[in-house]
């Protein structure tokens, strides 16, 4: 693990005491205090237990079979490749990089390498999406025509304000989320999207990125998803309407405490630690030498969405998202 900072310690250190298929084999900290901390709490031996300036030695350590990238969005695209140069299956965070171009040299290093690249897109192993998702393949309350989303939360800081480590505003920390759960409904990606700065109340702390977005994403069968993105109001949902009935889970996003309801009832299901079945998938898909459903080429089209969304806001103009 790479980068020791609130979602290592919090869930995916936490996580990898559950899973079946991999555990935690070692770390890399810029800060001493971690790399003791880590060590203590993990067993993890000296051997493994990197700084920055070392990581590249880990090509020699076959104790180390995947790298998982935790770092802030700007440093992604960097790890990833040192990673893949070292001979290792590469887990990145989301966003997978800053932009479609990192992605795609990114994607491209791995090839090279002949390793595997996957995103951390958590929700594609958590129960509550995974129903969302089989509600709409199965149409089982018909056809899908509506998706409304948001995401947004109030406490970012540091690095997430700064639009040279972070790529972007709300939209690439937890709008896209939105912009994943839009293909997950619709197995489509958009071919258009619509998008509308929020008015900036805090103009210093949002001085380089912005502080809320609205916007539309059309499907080429005419769904259209009406999602929004907040550094400044919490919102967390995702609502399917169809044309013969709604479901809809809120909290939708998050690591727990996700409900779900549909216009039949309470959605009666059993919760699941996310990070862990996310981890164990992708060890599994490797020891089985399976794709994994959440592969670098998904972050790239979320890039891609995104970099469309972000020339939106700045033209005021509906932008077109062609196939490339
Ligand atoms: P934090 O700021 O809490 O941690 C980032 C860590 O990166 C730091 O603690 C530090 O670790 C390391 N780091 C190295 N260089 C820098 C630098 N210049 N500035 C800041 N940190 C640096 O971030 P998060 O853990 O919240 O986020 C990390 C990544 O994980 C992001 O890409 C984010 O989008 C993603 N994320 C994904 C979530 C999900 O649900 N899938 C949830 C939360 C985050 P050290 O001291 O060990 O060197």
């Amino acid at each position: 693990m790479v980068g020791l900072g609130s979602y290592s310690e919090g869930e995916l250190g936490p996580a990898l005491k559950e899973t079946k298929h991999c555990h935690l084999a070692g770390i890399v900290s810029g800060s001493e205090d971690k790399r003791k901390r880590w060590r203590k709490e993990y067993d993890i031996p000296e051997s493994n237990i990197y700084c920055y300036e070392g990581f590249d030695s880990i090509k020699d350590n076959s104790a180390i079979d995947i790298i998982y990238v935790v770092l802030p969005n700007s440093m992604h695209k960097e790890y990833v490749i040192r990673a893949s140069q070292a001979g290792k299956h590469v887990i990145c965070e989301k966003p997978l990089a800053c932009t479609v171009e990192e992605c795609d040299e990114m994607i491209a290093a791995c090839r090279r390498a002949g390793v595997m690249l996957s995103v951390g897109y958590r929700l594609h192993f958590d129960p509550f999406n995974l129903q969302m998702m089989r509600l709409a393949r199965e149409k089982a309350y018909g056809n899908v025509k509506r998706i409304s989303a948001s995401h947004g939360l109030r406490s970012a800081q540091g690095w997430r304000l700064d639009k040279e480590l972070a790529g972007g505003g709300p939209l690439m920390d937890v709008g896209i989320y939105c912009v994943n759960a839009g293909r997950y409904i619709t197995d489509l990606e958009p071919i258009a999207v619509h998008a509308r700065e929020g008015e900036k109340k805090d103009k210093k702390k949002f001085a380089t990125i912005e502080e809320s977005l609205t916007w539309t994403m059309e499907y080429p069968n005419g769904v259209t998803a009406e999602c929004s993105c907040s550094y400044s109001q919490y919102g967390n949902h995702l609502r399917i309407e169809a044309d013969n009935g709604w479901f809809e889970i809120a909290p939708s996003f998050s690591y727990s405490g996700l409900k779900g309801n549909t216009s039949d009832g309470k959605m009666d299901i059993e919760p699941i630690n996310q990070q862990a079945a996310q981890m164990d998938d992708f060890a599994l898909a490797i020891i089985d030498k399976r794709s994994t459903p959440v592969p670098g080429e998904m972050g790239r089209q979320d890039m891609k969405i995104i970099e469309a969304i972000y020339e939106s806001m700045k033209s005021g103009r509906r932008v077109e998202i062609h196939e490339t």
